[in-house]
């Protein structure tokens, strides 16, 4: 072989090999892809997914459950409202979030009247008693009711419950606190009131302030749980007759 064919063969052959490797480059599969666009599609369902779940989160809030702001502007005839002075002691202004109770109370001071424990409580306002306290109606010895915090507000009157419950304080002619007849038709009238407007079960979210704290409070319903119990009773027996009446 002469220097140029010999070259020639060289140059052949390494093109020969050159040309196989190329062959089986191309050969082998591409690494599988996604199709494009498919990824795109994903993202457009969990979008639609989200939003008809914002909108049905929506319609809950607004169709579920009563509105404080509408209930306090329909109070029933027999509550005036003397409303606190808004201050750090007895009237907060914060914001009552939710409403799963009512908490029932006893002044502890014998013969006083509504319209007495209420000025009471605006007279916490400028500190210089250093006592937090008030309740969102009063019931005085002749049935008369004074709210003294809207529905809408917290107030100090049933420690860890005052942020999801109303309070009702009640008057007393002795030092028993065993309400009066009249005074206790009207808490009846009032809390059944309070249940229907709430949605609450006088037998499980009626309770009173010594199921919080154990205080004595109110006393003649802590001593006398047969009492308590047909305060109850009583007022689920209210509770179904206005539900019917509506
Ligand atoms: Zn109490």
């Amino acid at each position: 072989m002469d220097y140029a064919r010999r070259r020639q063969a060289i140059v052949n052959r390494e093109g020969w090999e050159e040309y196989r490797e190329t062959v089986r480059r191309q050969g082998s599969r591409p690494p599988s892809r996604q199709r494009p666009g498919r990824g795109g599609n994903r993202f457009l369902l969990i979008l639609l997914l989200l939003l008809t779940a914002a909108v049905c989160l929506a319609l809950l809030r607004k169709t579920g459950g009563p509105e404080p702001e509408e209930i306090q502007g329909n109070l029933p005839e027999y509550v005036t409202q003397d409303l606190l002075t808004e201050n750090q002691w007895s009237r907060p202004g914060a914001a009552l979030e939710q409403i799963n109770g009512i908490v029932l109370h006893y002044v502890g001071n014998p013969g006083t009247s509504a319209q007495a424990n209420r000025n009471y409580f605006n007279s916490l306002a400028d500190g210089s008693q250093g006592i937090y306290a008030s309740s969102h109606f009063i019931v005085g010895l002749a049935g008369e009711v004074i709210q003294c915090v809207p529905l809408t507000e917290i107030a100090y009157a049933s420690n860890s419950r005052n942020d999801d419950t109303i309070s009702v304080e009640v008057c007393h002619p002795n030092a028993e606190g065993e309400y009066s007849p009249e005074t206790y038709r009207r808490v009846v009238e009032l809390t059944a009131w309070l249940c229907r407007e709430f949605h609450l079960d006088p037998q499980k979210d009626l309770i009173r302030h010594y199921d919080i704290s154990g205080k004595l409070c109110p006393l003649y319903y802590v001593e006398h749980p047969e009492a308590w119990d047909r305060l109850r009773d009583d007022v689920e027996a209210e509770l179904r007759a206005i539900a019917e009446e509506d």
